[in-house]
């Protein structure tokens, strides 16, 4: 396996930058790093600004705006869009007092931009408040060289052995990028960012961390920044995450964003009770759901979701105790305890988390039915 720094014509040495990092910086000098989803529903960017106070929380932050003209985002001729923070993290690069901000985007007249797809949510979520909605998310995506073909795989456009001994695995010959996990592990945590697990993936070089249980609005923004973060940390290995739900076509897994979910009643004694009305109403809005499972109105997913590689099929809805291969899988735990959760397998892994978990709240606590 060649090592991608080398053959990565704009990689610099990291001890350079390590002197400049190092220098102190004026203790009324913040660094804020505002982050955006952009056109495509899906990227993200972002850009700093120094600030002359330490931010405890978003709302301390002043409004930034953009040139939505260079991220699909707006017109040239009225091109600003705003950014509006909505939550701080700690920046695990740039260390010390330096946030990374999450931020919502809105059109010249104030309203959500149409990737805007928070501002919804946050009202989903303010709705059904009493019944705190708690979510957990999977989020399965792959290393990929700069050529766009998997990190470690054979050179050009090699295969290596089949699916099989790559979940979980450790080895050299099996564990693709674990640098690159452990890092942003490590990251997220100094960051703020609720994660809670990691583990290699079936297909190798596909990884998964699992970030929650995060109740409400939060885990949308956990989620995303945890994603920003991975971005960062592949950067400085001169490696790409992709979150596309199937990269590599054929006898290859490919990845999604299981959302794990509970309300107060299907977690207390007997929640199992809920916990199958909630997937009665699911079963009744399948189609709807699937529209906002991937950025693209479900095109994505149907690439993933075969009925194959552990998907469930995309036109149809289905539920089972432990069963891997449905719509929405009661772990068997919960079928125990006969309380807990629910996991809807059907995101994809580049899905917008404020979209689906809206659509979980709007469908089974506020029983909308359109
Ligand atoms: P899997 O067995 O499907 O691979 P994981 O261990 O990867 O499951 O992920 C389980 C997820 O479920 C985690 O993100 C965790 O935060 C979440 N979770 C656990 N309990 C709850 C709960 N009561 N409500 C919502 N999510 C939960
Ligand atoms: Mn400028
Ligand atoms: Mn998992
Ligand atoms: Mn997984
Ligand atoms: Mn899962």
């Amino acid at each position: 396996m060649s090592n991608p720094m080398l053959a990565n014509p704009s990689a610099t040495d990291k001890n350079v930058l390590k002197k400049y990092l190092d220098l102190p910086q004026p203790m009324d000098k913040i660094l804020a790093t505002y982050i955006w989803i952009d056109g495509t529903g899906e990227n993200l960017r972002s850009k700093t600004m120094t600030v002359d106070f330490i931010p405890k929380e978003a709302s301390q932050l002043p409004w930034w705006n953009f040139d939505g003209s260079s991220t699909s985002q707006a017109e040239g001729s009225n091109s600003d869009v705003y950014l509006k923070p909505v939550s701080i993290f700690k920046d695990p690069f740039l260390l010390g007092q330096n946030v990374l901000v999450m931020c919502e985007t809105y059109k010249y007249d104030k309203t959500p931009a149409d990737t805007n797809k928070r501002a919804s949510c946050v009202d989903a979520m303010t709705k059904a408040k009493d019944t705190e909605p708690w979510f957990g998310i999977e989020q399965e995506y792959s290393l990929m060289d700069r050529d766009g073909w998997p990190f470690g795989w054979p050179k050009p456009h090699g295969y290596p052995q089949p699916q099989g001994p790559y979940y979980c695995s450790v080895g050299a010959d099996r564990s693709y990028g674990r640098d690159i996990v452990d890092a942003h592990y490590k990251a997220c945590l100094y960051a703020g960012v609720k994660i809670c697990g990691i583990n290699g993936e079936v297909m190798p070089s596909q990884w998964e961390f699992q970030v929650g249980p995060c109740e409400g609005i939060d885990a949308g923004d956990h989620l995303w920044m945890g994603r920003y973060i991975l971005h960062r940390v592949a950067e400085e290995f001169g490696i790409v995450v992709t979150f596309d739900p199937k990269p590599i076509s054929g006898n290859w897994n490919g990845a999604g964003a299981h959302t794990n979910y509970s309300t107060k009643q299907m977690r207390e004694d007997g929640g199992i009770k809920y916990i199958e009305d909630a997937i009665e109403k699911l079963a009744k809005r399948h189609e709807k759901h699937i529209q906002v499972y991937d950025p693209k109105g479900g095109l994505d997913n149907r690439r993933r979701l075969t009925g194959l590689h552990e998907t469930s099929s995309i036109t149809e809805f289905s539920a089972g105790v432990a069963n891997r291969g449905c719509s929405i899988r009661i772990p068997r735990s919960v079928g125990e305890q006969k309380k807990g959760y629910l996991e809807d397998r059907r995101p994809a892994s580049n899905c917008d988390p404020y979209s689906v978990t809206e659509m979980l709240v709007r469908t089974t606590v506020l029983n909308e039915r359109d």
